[in-house]
């Protein structure tokens, strides 16, 4: 519990109307199902960088951990105080401080929605290419925090790679500008990448400068159904060794598409599906068509060509359908390199049957980055116990091919003695370095992101 002392500073500070108590919207994030949950000491909605600034420098005094909040979405309980303290919500710091369309470029606060940067570069003929699945909800602030993708890191990158410059709040209450609103930056040592990421353990990020890209002018996506995952996996090498440069090359494996496929924009579904999309100007799309399917076309079943805006809109509700197959399901986005997709996709179904637990996977195939999933009643503990052993031998089973345990949903408190398993004792203790540097008093979102 926090003092009285520390309950009237925040109250000066924010206002009193912007100091919640234990507030239960607050006390879990997207991991819930995974049981994390825990009742912050209180919350606070600071509308302005000083008050950011304020808010830490108190807690700060008081030895009180911080936990900067964005829209509560992500999948390792990042956002939960699990160390008790002060959940920090940016949910007020949604301006645009600055936006030059014509130069690519905006600066915003960390609270705007993913969905509005989008909508705003879109307005303006312009992409902002990140695309993570809950953009509604999730703050611009949150992707950075988590360096969060989607279907078209493939070609774009995840979210880092449009960031240009980040303001933050460091634990001293200093607040600090890394980088610019220009687009190369190669003095000193990158502090805006190590902010990208950091699951707001460093710091608490109040603005963003972002860079977009002219919005190109078509999209072309290819859906492709195979036999099995090996087949589909060898399209994947295929398609990376001929040259085109594809947006996306997400895939499903044969029980996500059992699940979730009764409502693919396509005729009928079945075996392991690849999403492949184009984009570009209308010729240079139609110019690489030709490529992409010699590239897909041996062993696929059939292949189809949905609408580009039916098909990703079905995709983001992949999770949903399959969660409801069971009531719900345990998922770890586990990352390996690209060669060994096959054997993953395979050996994630393999360790499901072994635990006697329905499982499947689907994610980014360009990427190696795969969504391993146990489909599971949520009310039965036995069985989720079982998932749990299972998704361990998932990590192992990572290791082995070479691989990490995230991809892009970020370690949190679910995943934190799992992090970094390849990793020597000094890696660890460099990783712990910087941490330290950041936040010798261990106040910001304790006990998250690295090992115990
Ligand atoms: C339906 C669904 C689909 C999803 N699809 C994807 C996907 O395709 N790709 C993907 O990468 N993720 C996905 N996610 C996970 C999640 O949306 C992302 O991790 C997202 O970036 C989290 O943003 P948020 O604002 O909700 O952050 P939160 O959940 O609030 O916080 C996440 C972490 O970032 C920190 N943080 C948040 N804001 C700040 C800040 N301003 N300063 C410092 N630290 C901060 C928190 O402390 C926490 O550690 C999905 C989640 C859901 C529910």
């Amino acid at each position: 519990m926090i003092g009285a002392q520390l309950r009237q500073e925040l109250a000066a500070i924010v206002g009193a109307e912007h100091l919640l108590g234990p507030e239960r919207s607050y006390e879990h994030d997207a991991s819930l199902s995974r049981g994390v949950r825990a009742t912050p000491d209180a919350v606070v909605r600071p509308g302005t960088t000083e008050q950011v600034a304020q808010v830490v420098r108190a807690c700060s005094r008081h030895g009180v951990p911080v936990v900067p909040r964005g829209g509560g979405t992500g999948f390792a309980g990042g956002a939960v105080a699990t160390s008790g303290g002060v959940v920090l919500a940016l949910e007020r710091m949604t301006g645009v401080r600055s936006f030059d369309p014509l130069l690519w470029r905006m600066e915003a606060e960390a609270g705007l929605t993913t969905r509005d940067v989008q909508r705003l570069a879109r307005e303006n003929g312009l992409l902002f290419p990140p695309d993570p699945g809950a953009a509604e909800e999730s703050q611009i602030g949150g992707n950075v925090a988590t360096n969060a993708g989607g279907p078209h890191a493939l070609k774009y990158g995840p979210t880092g790679a449009w960031v240009t410059g980040v303001e933050a709040v460091l634990a001293s209450g200093e607040v600090v500008r890394f980088g610019g609103p220009y687009r190369k930056d190669v003095s000193g040592y990158d502090l805006r990448g190590l902010m990208v990421g950091s699951e707001g353990t460093l710091g608490v990020i109040t603005a963003v400068r972002l860079r977009f890209v002219p919005r190109p002018e078509a999209a072309l996506p290819v859906v492709a159904l195979y036999p099995g995952a090996a087949e589909g996996a060898a399209a994947v090498q295929r398609v990376l060794g001929s040259g085109i440069v594809a947006a996306a090359l997400d895939y499903l494996d044969a029980a996500t598409v059992a699940a979730a496929g009764a409502a693919m924009p396509v005729h009928s579904a079945h075996g392991f599906a690849l999403l492949a999309e184009l984009d570009g100007s209308a010729e240079e799309v139609q110019r690489q068509r030709a490529a992409l399917l010699a590239a897909l076309e041996p062993h696929a079943n059939s292949i189809h060509f949905p609408e580009p805006a039916e098909l990703w809109r079905w995709r983001e509700g992949v999770s949903g359908a399959v969660a409801a197959q069971r009531g719900g399901k345990l998922s770890e986005d586990v990352v390996v390199p690209v060669e060994h997709l096959a054997e993953a996709v395979d050996g994630v179904v393999e360790i499901g049957r072994r635990h006697g637990l329905p499982a499947c996977s689907w994610g980014h195939a360009g990427d190696g980055n795969l969504h391993a999933t146990f489909m599971i009643d949520p009310d039965d503990l036995a069985e989720v116990a079982r998932a749990e052993e299972a998704a361990g031998e998932v990590f192992a089973m990572t290791d082995r091919l070479g691989g990490s345990v995230s991809g892009e949903h970020g370690i949190g408190v679910l995943k934190r003695e799992h992090v970094g398993r390849r990793w020597s004792e000094h890696e660890h203790a460099l990783q712990a370095a910087v941490k330290h540097a950041f936040d010798p008093q261990n106040i910001m979102n304790p006990q998250k992101k690295l090992r115990a």
